[in-house]
C-alpha cells in the first residue's frame, strides 16, 4: 500500500514511539504533584516545554499544551472574543482551516472578515496592505501554508505589516512544522500546532501564546498550563511529539526536504504530460515540498479515488475534514475555481518516508487509472 495523505495524517516515527513508551514507563508522576514523583515529571514537561520555545524561538511560558490543533485555534478564537473590544473586527484569510473558520463566526459573526486570496491561492497582499492602513483589525490570522493545497502564505510579511500597526497576528502552522523549519514563529504572537502531522502521536498540540497576557481558558477545574488550560497535561505524548520534532528539525537543517520536492515536481511535470486535461492547484506559488493538489479530469472524484485505493494508493479528495463528505472545497472557491472543477481535485501529500520510486509508482497509477475510466 502506497500512503499519499500525509496532510490528513502521519505515520508514527519510531522515535516518537520510544520516546512514549519509555516516558509512560519511567514517568509516574502528575507534574502538579508535590512529591518527587511529581517533581521528576513537571522536571520533563518543563524540558519539553523548552524545547518547543528553542524551535519556535520564544519564551517557554508562552508555550500551552492543548488535545491538538482543533482545541488550540478554539482556544484562541474564544480568547480573542474575551479580551477584544467588542465592535473589533478579526481578519482571517478566506482558506483556514474549518477549526479556524468555523470558530471565528461562532464568536465573531458579523465581525469576522475574510482576506481574500489570489487565483494562485496566496492571501493577497496588495487587499490587505490597502484595507489595514484604513481599518484596524482586533487580530489577523491567517496559516502559514494551506492543508488542500499546500501554497505557503506571506506569514512573515503579514507579521512584519501587523507589527507596524501593532496588531496582533496569529498563524495555524500545523502543515508547516516538521515540514519547514520552526524558526521565525515564535516572533508570531499566537501559533498553533498538532504532532500527528509530523510523526507524532494524535491527541496532542499546543498554543503558543503571549506569556505576559493570560489565556482565558475553554476548561475549567484545575490550575494546570498556569491556569489557562484545566486537566492533567498527558506527558508521555508531549515528550513523544517534542521527540518527532527533534527528527524533523534535523532533517530540515540538513536539508532533506529539497531532494523530496524535487521527486514531487518530477511527479507533476509527467502528470500534466499524461493524463490530459490536468491542472496542478497553485502551480505558480510556493508550495510545501510535500503537496500537489490536482483538478483532474473528468470522471468523478471519488471514483478516482476509489480505483486508486483499489490499486493500493491512499489519496485524498481536499481536506481530511470534507473527505468522504464530498463538500466542495471552499479554498478552491475562494481562489476563484469554479463549482464544477472545484469537485474534480485530488490531492496527494507525501511523508518523510515516500521514495522517489512512490511518485513513481503513484504517477503509472494515475495514468493507468485515467486510460481505464477514459478508454484510453
Ligand atoms: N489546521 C490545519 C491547517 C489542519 O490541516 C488541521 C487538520 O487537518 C487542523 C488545523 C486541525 O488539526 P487536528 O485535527 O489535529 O486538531
Amino acid at each position: 500500500m502506497f500512503y499519499f495523505d500525509y496532510n490528513a495524517t502521519a505515520p508514527v516515527m519510531r522515535e516518537a514511539r520510544e520516546a512514549w513508551l519509555e516516558a509512560t514507563e519511567k514517568i509516574h508522576g502528575n507534574p502538579s504533584s508535590p512529591h518527587a514523583f511529581g517533581q521528576a515529571a513537571n522536571k520533563a514537561l518543563t524540558e519539553a516545554r523548552e524545547k518547543l520555545a528553542h524551535y519556535l524561538g520564544c519564551h517557554p511560558s508562552d508555550i500551552i499544551w492543548t488535545s491538538g490543533a482543533t482545541e488550540a485555534n478554539n482556544m484562541a478564537m474564544h480568547h480573542f472574543a474575551q479580551t477584544l473590544p467588542a465592535d473589533a473586527e478579526v481578519w482571517i484569510s478566506a482558506i483556514e482551516h474549518p477549526c479556524v473558520h468555523d470558530s471565528t463566526k461562532h464568536y465573531f459573526g458579523k465581525r469576522a472578515k475574510f482576506i481574500p486570496v489570489t487565483r494562485d491561492g496566496v492571501v493577497d497582499l496588495e487587499w490587505f496592505t490597502v484595507e489595514i492602513a484604513d481599518k484596524r483589525p482586533g487580530v489577523v490570522a491567517v496559516m502559514c501554508a494551506n492543508n488542500e493545497t499546500g501554497v505557503i502564505q506571506p506569514w512573515r510579511e503579514i507579521l512584519a505589516i501587523c507589527q507596524a500597526y501593532e496588531v496582533p497576528f496569529f498563524t495555524d502552522a500545523v502543515q508547516w512544522l516538521g515540514k519547514m523549519p520552526a524558526k521565525g514563529l515564535g516572533d508570531c504572537d499566537f501559533v498553533t500546532g498538532a504532532a500527528h502531522k509530523f510523526g507524532g502521536p494524535r491527541g496532542v498540540g499546543f498554543l503558543k501564546a503571549p506569556h505576559k497576557k493570560k489565556i482565558n481558558s475553554l476548561l475549567f477545574g484545575g490550575k494546570q498550563e498556569r491556569g489557562q488550560r484545566a486537566g492533567t497535561e498527558n506527558l508521555p505524548i508531549i515528550i513523544s511529539m517534542i521527540a518527532a520534532l527533534d527528527v524533523r528539525e534535523k532533517q530540515l537543517a540538513e536539508n532533506h526536504h529539497q531532494t523530496r520536492a524535487e521527486w514531487k515536481e518530477k511527479f507533476e511535470k509527467l502528470l500534466l504530460r499524461h493524463v490530459h486535461g490536468t491542472t496542478i492547484v497553485g502551480l505558480n506559488s510556493p508550495r510545501l515540498w510535500n503537496t500537489t493538489s490536482a483538478l483532474m479530469p473528468e470522471g468523478g472524484q471519488q471514483r478516482w479515488v476509489t480505483r486508486l485505493d483499489k490499486a493500493g494508493f491512499a489519496v485524498s479528495t481536499g481536506s481530511a475534514c470534507t473527505t468522504g463528505k464530498e463538500e466542495p472545497s471552499h479554498v478552491l472557491s475562494a481562489m476563484g475555481y469554479k463549482a464544477g472543477q472545484v469537485t474534480q481535485v485530488l490531492r496527494f501529500s507525501s511523508g518523510w518516508e515516500t521514495t522517489a520510486a512512490d511518485w513513481e509508482a503513484l504517477e503509472k497509477c494515475v495514468v493507468k487509472v485515467y486510460s481505464e475510466i477514459h478508454g484510453k
